[in-house]
């Protein structure tokens, strides 16, 4: 069921930037595409071989061991299935903001940055690895607060719907997109994250509310030198032949000697 509504919006999202997109599609778009595909299919198969349980089954543990706060609280449902949400998207604005800012998880997360373009295929490009420590910085949190699986449901829907239409190439009217980013990240304020400036890729974190970039200091309204001059990806890796399939793949896992090593690519 969870994966029809994933091919439902993902595709909802690709037809409405097709038809009518904010910025022109660079070139190559078939080979970006296959690329993230690619990526997506090899974090599906690596999740779910290397993590034999659900969020529901960490979930029915922490209850059943009463372990985590609202285990030992005992608020009523509703109310702790909302507050669930709200610290697990705060618990993804801190884990987006630690593969920001050390090292050996920005080798990985910077993978999702070095897409050139942006649109509903960069939401498919994301290192295994970077996905392996996600799920369990995920279900860490799932223990620390003892959350109830109404939390995780409704958490995952809003992923569900929020990630593609955050890197959609969708052109919003200015006056709906105003308001909209008051309680949504719009795929305008992601856009700016995924700015070539490392100034603009240290904004704009939040994952489904927005509220935590204007909180902490680290909303743009945009670009840093302004739309007309946006460009995406890593400044340093600006042609394509810099972010193939495989050195995407194996580059940050640093086990393939017989390309070009580039140090750069570790730093941000
Ligand atoms: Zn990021
Ligand atoms: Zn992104």
């Amino acid at each position: 069921m969870s994966a029809v509504l994933v091919l439902m919006v993902f595709f909802t999202v690709a037809i409405w930037e097709t038809f009518a997109p904010n910025h022109p599609p660079r070139p190559g778009q078939h080979r970006r595409w296959i690329r993230s595909a690619s990526f997506h299919v090899i974090g599906l198969l690596v999740s779910g071989l290397c993590v034999p349980i659900a969020a529901s089954t960490v979930v029915d543990w922490a209850q059943l061991h009463r372990i985590g706060l609202f285990n030992q609280l005992q608020l009523p449902t509703v109310l702790a299935a909302l507050l669930g949400v709200v610290l697990l998207d705060f618990g993804d604005y801190v884990t987006h903001r630690a593969m920001h800012a050390v090292p050996v998880l920005w080798r990985f997360h910077r993978v999702h940055h070095s897409d050139l373009d942006v649109d509903c295929a960069t939401d498919l490009l994301h290192h295994p690895v970077e996905i392996l420590i996600g799920i369990a910085l995920y279900f860490a949190q799932l223990l620390l607060w003892g959350l109830p699986y109404e939390s995780v449901l409704v958490f995952a829907l809003l992923g569900i719907l929020s990630s593609p239409w955050q890197h959609g190439n969708l052109k919003l009217p200015v006056g709906i997109q105003r308001y909209l980013r008051w309680v949504l990240v719009t795929p305008e304020m992601h856009r700016v994250h995924h700015s070539s400036a490392a100034i603009d890729g240290n904004r704009n974190f939040s994952a489904i509310f927005p509220w935590w970039d204007s909180w902490f200091g680290t909303y743009a309204k945009a670009p840093i030198d302004g739309w007309s001059a946006l460009r995406f990806g890593l400044a340093e890796r600006q042609n394509a032949g810099d972010v193939t399939f495989f050195k995407l793949l194996f580059e940050p896992l640093g086990v393939m000697p017989w390309l070009r090593f580039d140090r750069r690519f570790f730093r941000r």
